[in-house]
């Protein structure tokens, strides 16, 4: 591919050198990121805990976690597994697991409602789940093969359906599990997302997304590539982010996961101090806290190496704020969605050298490309001028699961991921990330789909209509806001509609603030109009 901007076809070419991506036979998630054999090297701790396991282990476990989940419970190709747990090694065990098996996970949230969870359940068709016993409460009402995470403790009954225990899997005899034959093109993972408009949806993420994410990533992670670094996940491993950038990647690199079950800031700081901690990646509300919070003085953090920030925009301050604070780290700010398997933009080189790019989200990764399309003439833009984002390369997914329409709403016949993104491109190839033309939500960078509060709403008695906007929120970055219409005669308070909504979502998608209107705008497609309740909701008394 050529570099740089071409103005005939109006493409962004990525100024990275391309890389190799190896060919579709023989290849599948599992043996490609297994492939270098790192060994005895450490692979993953249990940050609590100090247990962890060697690359050899980790492999081993993968290959035998298979096997339990082919021959015990009967997981083949094609089926889709369900995990709901907090971030663990075991995590990763299964995701490769069932990869391996050429079987499809999905991955949830596990601070999700039952109903939420159910739903995802029901729309990806998982035929199997595997959690935790904390979280067995929440799968109370299903009926399928269950797999418990832990020994010790106690499990509640659950009627008819089948139990396994994760260290019973660990058990099996890997004979007489066939080589299942993956094609690249298959898919591998249902992650789920409500992309620019609508419902959360599945993700179909294939083993050529995945391949294709480490070694796009990874080709330019680091300047200096060293087996001693040491990676902190406290993103969630349920998200793109945590996933495939944080664990996948880092294994394929060969280096150190250390893994944080559940976050908690000050907690956060010790495992820097006592795991020597070289690579964080965060999301902006924890950068915020690092930047700004005294308690952060206190903790020995000069192992750190670099600091990453995604999944939603970091203010200018708040990097600069950081840079003071950590004067030796790399903060390196990166841009992607679940539909491109995280990154498709990272920074090349540490803050520093980049003053004239100072809150950009990097360059395009190798083997992408990028375009700027005025919204209003959909023609593409040169470098300097803004619109929306469209995205090809490999790691670009298939499409949304058992959903061509919203495929054909998102990724274009040739292959452009239209992201809902507001980007400028400058003369130097970064991309900064100026805005959302999309409905997302992002509070505390968690997805909050506006169309599943909105549904919510309507179904209160007294609601008429309604619509749930993104309102600016200094630390989270946006709560979601909603705009009721009351039925003629009907009387609540905001307080009253928020518990309402509050019992019945998880804690993230909760309303924080309400207003109330005598009409919701709308175009004369019915659409709303969203950039006009922000504007009134932020318009200045
Ligand atoms: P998700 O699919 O949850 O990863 O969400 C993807 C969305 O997060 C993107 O479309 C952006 O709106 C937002 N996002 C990701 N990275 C950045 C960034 N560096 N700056 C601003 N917004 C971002």
């Amino acid at each position: 591919p050529r570099s740089g901007y071409c103005s005939s076809d109006g493409i962004y070419y990525s100024k990275r050198p391309p890389v190799w991506i190896p060919p579709t036979r023989n290849f599948d998630l599992v043996s490609f990121v297994f492939a270098p054999q790192f060994g005895d090297r450490v692979a993953m701790v249990d940050a609590p805990t100090g247990r962890s396991l060697t690359y050899a282990q980790l492999e081993r476990n993968v290959r035998v976690v298979a096997a339990g989940l082919y021959k015990n419970l009967g997981v083949r190709q094609y089926d889709v597994v369900m995990l709901l747990s907090p971030n663990s090694i075991e995590f990763a065990v299964v995701f490769f697991a069932v990869m391996s098996l050429g079987a499809v996970l999905t991955t949830v949230n596990s601070v999700n409602t039952t109903g939420e969870i159910q739903k995802q359940m029901n729309d990806a068709g998982a035929k199997f789940i595997i959690t935790t016993a904390a979280l067995t409460e929440k799968i109370a009402g299903v009926d399928l093969p269950v797999v418990i995470f832990g020994d010790d403790e106690v499990v509640p009954s659950f009627g008819s359906r089948a139990t396994h225990r994760y260290s019973e899997l660990l058990r099996t005899d890997t004979n007489g599990v066939p080589r299942i034959q993956i094609s690249q093109d298959d898919i591998a993972a249902l992650l789920y997302s409500s992309g620019t408009t609508g419902l959360s949806k599945g993700v179909v993420v294939t083993h050529r997304n995945f391949i294709s994410c480490s070694c796009l990533y990874n080709s330019g992670v680091d300047e200096v590539f060293s087996s001693d670094h040491v990676l902190l996940v406290l993103l969630p491993m349920f998200h793109v982010y945590g996933l495939a950038i944080c664990t996948m990647c880092s294994l394929a690199r060969g280096i150190k996961v250390v893994v944080m079950p559940q976050f908690n800031f000050v907690e956060m700081l010790s495992f820097i101090q006592t795991y020597k901690i070289t690579h964080l990646p965060l999301v902006p509300p924890i950068i915020i806290a690092l930047a700004k919070q005294d308690v952060v003085l206190k903790f020995d953090l000069s192992s750190l190496f670099q600091i990453g920030s995604g999944a939603a925009p970091l203010g200018k301050d708040i990097l600069s704020l950081c840079a003071k604070r950590f004067p030796n780290v790399k903060l390196k700010q990166g841009y992607g969605l679940t539909e491109s398997t995280g990154a498709c933009s990272t920074a090349p080189t540490n803050v520093s050298d980049m003053d004239a790019h100072y809150g950009a989200s990097g360059i395009l990764l190798p083997n992408t490309q990028g375009m700027i399309i005025d919204p209003v003439t959909n023609k593409p833009m040169p470098p300097t001028k803004q619109g929306e984002f469209w995205i090809r390369g490999p790691s670009i997914v298939k499409e949304y699961f058992k959903n061509p329409k919203a495929t054909s709403e998102t990724i274009d016949k040739d292959g452009w991921l239209h992201t809902g993104d507001l980007v400028m491109i400058d003369n130097d190839g970064y991309i900064h990330v100026l805005d959302r033309l999309k409905e997302l939500i992002k509070y505390n960078a968690y997805q909050v789909a506006p169309a599943e509060l909105e549904a919510l709403l309507l179904s209160h008695p007294s609601i008429l209509d309604c619509a749930v906007i993104p309102y600016p929120d200094e630390v989270a970055g946006q709560i979601p806001m909603a705009y009721i219409v009351q039925k003629p005669g009907k009387k609540f308070t905001e307080d009253e509609i928020m518990d309402w909504v509050g019992k019945q979502v998880a804690p993230y998608k909760k309303v924080r603030k309400v207003a109330f209107i005598n009409a919701i705008p709308k175009s004369a497609s019915g659409k709303i109009l969203r950039r006009e309740l922000l504007q009134s909701a932020t318009a200045k008394p």
